[in-house]
This record gives C-alpha cells, sequence and structure tokens, in this order.
C-alpha cells in the first residue's frame, strides 16, 4: 500500500497528537520555517480565545510567549521565582543585591544612572527577532563597540594596542606568501594569472613593497604621531612573529570579529540590556507572579497543573515551560522517561563570569579607547569599555569577562575564586592596560553565572554550537529531538531549544516554534 504524506501525518497526529503532527511537519520541510523577523510573527487574533496557558519562567522566552499569547487571546499566567524578570538579560544598578550559590551576598553600589550588563550586553545585527521586538515597542538602541583597534593586547606579560599585532601579523603572513609566490612555490598550487593577481593583492593587503617585505607605514601606529608643522610621524617598527604569537590563548582575538555573531559593532539598548525585557513585561504585567517558584510540574487529564511558591496550585490547558535544564532537571513532573533523560543528559553549560567597576573614565581621557574590549591571557580575559555616555564623568568598565575564549578552563577556573580574588585579578589587569590608574577603580561587583539561583549557566553549550578554540564538536543527536518534543498539553521553550544558543534570539525564536506547537493542539481540540 503506497502511504501518501498526508495518510502519513494524519497516522502520526493520531498517536502523538498536534505536536508530534508538526514536528513531522518540519522534518518533512512541510511546516512555515522559523520567522526572520519578530514582524513576522503573530498567531490569529483571538484564535486563544477561551483557552488558557501557564508559562514557567519570566525570562525572554517566557515574556515573547506572554506577549503573543495574550495578543492572541489566550488567558496567560507567568510564573517567576524571582522578584524581577527578565532572567538572564539582568542589569545591575545602584541598590541592586547579587546573590551567590555559597558566597556571601553582594549590594551594588553604583551612582544613579550607571549600571553593569551582568548578563547580555551585545546584539549582532543579524538577530533579527529580538532588534524587531525592540523596534516594535520603541526601545532606543546605540552602538555597541565590539572591537576596537586602539584597545590593549596583554599576552605573555607584553601590551600592545590591537591594531599593531593585527596589522603586523598580515603584514608577516603576507611577506611570507610573496615569498613563496615569488620563489614558485605555489606553481604547481595556482594557475599563473592567478598568481599573478594575488602577488598584487598581497601589495595592499599586506603592505608589501616593490622587493615584497613588509614595511609598517602607520596602520600599526606611531612611535611618535604626526602633528602640525615640523612634527612628522614616525611608524613604529614592526614586531617579530614571536611577539605576536605569543601563546595559544592569543589566537581567536585576531579573528574575534569574524565570528558570525561578534560583529565589530554591535547594538545595545540605550539604559542597558533588561530594557527589552521591561518592554515586554509593560505590556503583559497584570499575567506575571513574582516570587513563584515552580516546585513540580504534572499533568491532570488533557490540562495541567503547576505547584508554585508554597503549595500553591495553578491549572491551564496548555504550558510553555522555558526553564533552564539544570533547573529543570530538579523539579518533579510527571514526563515520560525518555525525556527527563534527555533534560538529565542536557548540554553542559557555559559558566562565565564578569566583573564590573564603576570609575572616572580615564581610558578615554588618558587613553583614547571609546567602547571595545581589551584581551588578556589572564583569567579574567576581557575588559569591555563602556560604549554608553561617552564623555560622562563616570562610567561601569568590566575588568573580567571570562567565557573560555582564550582558554576553556578559565570560566570555571575564576568563579572558584572569591569575590576578592577575582577583583584583584581584574584590577591587576587592568593596571597593566593603564598603569597607575587602578586605584581609579571601586565599587567591584562580581557574577558567576554557574552560581546564580534560578539560572545556573549563560547557556546551553551545544556540541556543535561552542565558537571557542576546540569547541565545533559533532550535531546534538537524539536527546535535542527529545527536548524538542512536547509531553501532552506541556511544550518547551528557551536559548537551549535553538540554533543560536546562549543568545536572546535563540530564546525568542524557540519561543516562536513553541507557540507554533500550542496553536497547532489548540486547532486540533478546537476541530
Ligand atoms: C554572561 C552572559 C552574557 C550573555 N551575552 C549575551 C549577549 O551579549 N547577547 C544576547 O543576546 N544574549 C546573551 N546572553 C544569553 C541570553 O541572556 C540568554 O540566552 C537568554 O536571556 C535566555 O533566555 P531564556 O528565556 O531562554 O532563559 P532565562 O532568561 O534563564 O529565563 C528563564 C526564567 O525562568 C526562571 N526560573 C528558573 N527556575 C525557576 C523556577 N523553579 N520557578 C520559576 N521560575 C524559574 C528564571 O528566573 C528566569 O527568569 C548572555 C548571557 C549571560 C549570562
Amino acid at each position: 500500500m503506497e502511504i501518501t504524506r498526508r495518510r502519513l501525518l494524519e497516522d502520526i497526529g493520531a498517536v502523538g497528537g498536534a505536536g508530534a503532527v508538526y514536528l513531522a511537519m518540519e522534518a518533512l520541510g512541510l511546516a512555515i520555517p522559523t520567522p526572520v523577523g519578530a514582524e513576522n510573527f503573530s498567531l490569529a487574533s483571538g484564535s486563544g480565545n477561551g483557552r488558557s496557558v501557564v508559562i514557567l519562567g519570566a525570562g525572554i522566552a517566557g515574556l515573547v510567549s506572554a506577549y503573543e499569547l495574550s495578543r492572541a487571546g489566550y488567558k496567560v499566567t507567568v510564573l517567576e521565582a524571582r522578584d524581577r524578570i527578565g532572567g538572564r538579560a539582568w542589569t545591575v544598578r545602584g541598590g541592586d543585591r547579587i546573590e551567590q550559590v555559597g558566597r556571601p551576598d553582594q549590594h551594588a553600589t553604583f551612582d544613579p544612572g550607571l549600571y553593569f550588563n551582568a548578563g547580555p550586553a551585545r546584539l549582532p545585527s543579524t538577530h533579527r527577532v529580538i532588534l524587531g521586538y525592540a523596534r516594535r515597542f520603541g526601545v532606543p538602541l546605540e552602538t555597541f563597540v565590539n572591537v576596537n583597534r586602539n584597545a590593549g593586547w596583554d599576552f605573555a606579560g607584553k601590551v600592545q594596542p590591537e591594531r599593531r599585532m593585527v596589522n603586523d601579523m598580515r603584514g608577516h603572513l603576507g611577506e611570507l606568501l610573496a615569498k613563496a609566490i615569488d620563489q614558485h612555490a605555489l606553481d604547481k598550487e595556482v594557475p599563473k594569472g592567478e598568481l599573478e593577481m594575488i602577488r598584487q593583492f598581497l601589495a595592499a593587503y599586506a603592505q608589501l613593497d616593490e622587493k615584497g617585505k613588509y614595511v609598517p607605514r602607520g596602520s600599526s601606529g606611531y612611535s611618535v604621531e604626526g602633528g602640525g608643522y615640523s612634527q612628522a610621524p614616525v611608524p613604529l617598527p614592526a614586531l617579530g612573529f614571536g611577539e605576536l604569537a605569543p601563546s595559544r590563548a592569543v589566537g581567536l582575538p585576531y579573528v574575534f570579529e569574524s565570528i558570525w555573531d561578534m560583529q565589530a559593532t554591535m547594538l545595545q539598548p540605550v539604559g542597558g540590556m533588561d530594557r527589552i525585557a521591561h518592554a515586554f513585561y509593560d505590556r503583559v504585567r497584570p499575567a506575571v507572579r513574582l516570587n513563584s517558584p515552580i516546585t513540580a510540574i504534572r499533568r491532570v487529564g488533557s490540562r495541567v497543573q503547576i505547584e508554585h511558591g508554597r503549595g500553591k496550585m495553578t491549572e491551564a490547558d496548555y504550558c510553555i515551560c522555558t526553564l533552564p535544564l539544570p533547573i529543570l532537571k530538579r523539579i518533579p513532573s510527571d514526563f515520560s522517561p525518555a525525556k527527563k533523560a534527555a533534560i538529565a543528559a542536557g548540554p553542559a553549560y557555559l559558566h562565565s563570569v564578569k566583573l564590573a567597576f564603576e570609575a572616572p573614565r580615564f581610558w578615554e581621557t588618558d587613553d583614547s579607547i571609546f567602547g571595545g574590549l581589551a584581551w588578556t591571557d589572564r583569567k579574567n580575559e576581557n575588559v569591555i569599555y563602556p560604549s554608553d555616555r561617552y564623555g560622562a564623568p563616570k562610567g561601569v568598565i568590566v575588568g573580567a569577562y571570562c567565557a573560555g575564549w582564550t582558554n576553556r578552563d578559565n570560566p570555571d577556573a575564576f568563579a572558584n575564586l572569591s569575590h576578592e580574588e577575582r577583583t584583584r585579578i581584574s584590577r591587576d589587569s587592568i593596571e597593566v592596560l593603564h598603569p597607575g590608574r587602578s586605584r581609579l577603580l571601586g565599587k567591584p561587583v562580581s557574577v558567576a553565572w554557574g552560581l546564580v539561583p534560578y539560572s545556573e549557566g549563560v547557556g546551553a553549550l551545544w556540541p556543535d554550537f561552542d565558537p571557542r578554540p576546540g569547541g565545533g564538536g559533532p550535531g546534538r543527536g537524539q536527546a535535542y529531538l527529545e527536548l524538542l518534543k512536547p509531553e501532552g498539553p506541556i511544550v518547551f521553550a528557551g536559548e537551549h531549544l535553538s540554533y543560536q544558543p546562549t543568545w536572546q534570539e535563540g530564546a525568542a525564536m524557540s519561543a516562536h516554534e513553541a507557540l507554533k506547537l500550542v496553536h497547532a493542539m489548540r486547532r486540533e481540540k478546537a476541530a
């Protein structure tokens, strides 16, 4: 008997319901693909009338879900453990408390108007869904400088401006390639005409002289800058390979801006990253119950029953669960054994640490650095200069953003240190980059994300995603497919269920997928 696609889908639906049909349609290439912009997503107005949804977690995935479901007429309840919304999209301001498991609380005392994006800080232009919502809600954006050739690199105990490292490396590599061409070492590899083209290209690209030698002409910086009248500029001499590649740790900074979602200039909401989460909150506030930690997830007939707080219950027709996997695996539920196993076996979570100081803006006034990142092979990995309020008297400088870019062991090692020790390392690092100025650094706070209750990590390090050195393993396997499947009326969302994990974009896109599943189930019930 010939099995048509329609018949196959009907059979799958009879056994697994609308959710299973939807996933099968996706596998067969029949479902609507993930929309590329928020403007393209909406559920039909009124399509949710008479139906209720409980959403677990008020991070970006939960807030996107709450907003879209409310617009479609669903009765929505969002249960959030914390006393604030936003989840990992957390901006710390003066007066905020920083809680970390097993560590004393810290209290931020930044001046009014200053903030520290302890979680997300930057948005690439390609993140159309989250940027689409920012546009729709009128959240003003400004440039986040992600790459600054004027910032310093501190590797193997030597500080050099990024500009010098990048240009000298390109010059030397270009010179080597030109030599190979001139000595006919590549004649068998590349046709003659193309070799000539490459040779010409290298003259400009690597700044080679007529003999094919790299001679820095100022792109790497000057020992004396050009001035008025008789003050001619003096270009810095070229560094040698040993100084340009002093350790393996220096590799990634050379190509950082080439990572697809790490552009040289990115975007940030004016006033702090949490402005986007708050724009959602402004639109769904009555539906959100803060201070409501979920303690059990159950199915009752075709509905769901969520236990939260001290013995409170919320029942609904459907549930969207956005809880991070390290937390979900400890919450009692009647999920299938396969689901429980997939949650337990879930991906490792990245345990980055961020630390910030308040200070007068010496990096701008003394060193002409406006935004961008400094790189180091010390444990703090990055110093991040603020991209907001240039020229203001003070700013918040990130003294450590340790995510394993230069050494995969750094995040856990840095997290294991005391706050005081993290502060000392970050202070020393800034002292090396800006001699004599570390005494201006004050009010340090640090956040080790693996220790943050209700987060327990930055996000899912799926092996096929990890862009850090040594990352990029095989695909996600069966466990990922299992995590995507609904459990009856319960569907799942969160950055971990996307191909843009550890980004708000992934959280928002996974929410759209979960909403499509709820919508499919709703239509099935109505039919
Ligand atoms: C240091 C750091 C840097 C980052 N950098 C960027 C960046 O530059 N740009 C970017 O776009 N993204 C970045 N991200 C990633 C981004 O923040 C996340 O991908 C996104 O915010 C995750 O959203 P989510 O809704 O999936 O999860 P979450 O934000 O974790 O939301 C889950 C919610 O569930 C709640 N919850 C947990 N347990 C319970 C419980 N038992 N009961 C009730 N509620 C519970 C939590 O409090 C939380 O509000 C960064 C994250 C971190 C930590």
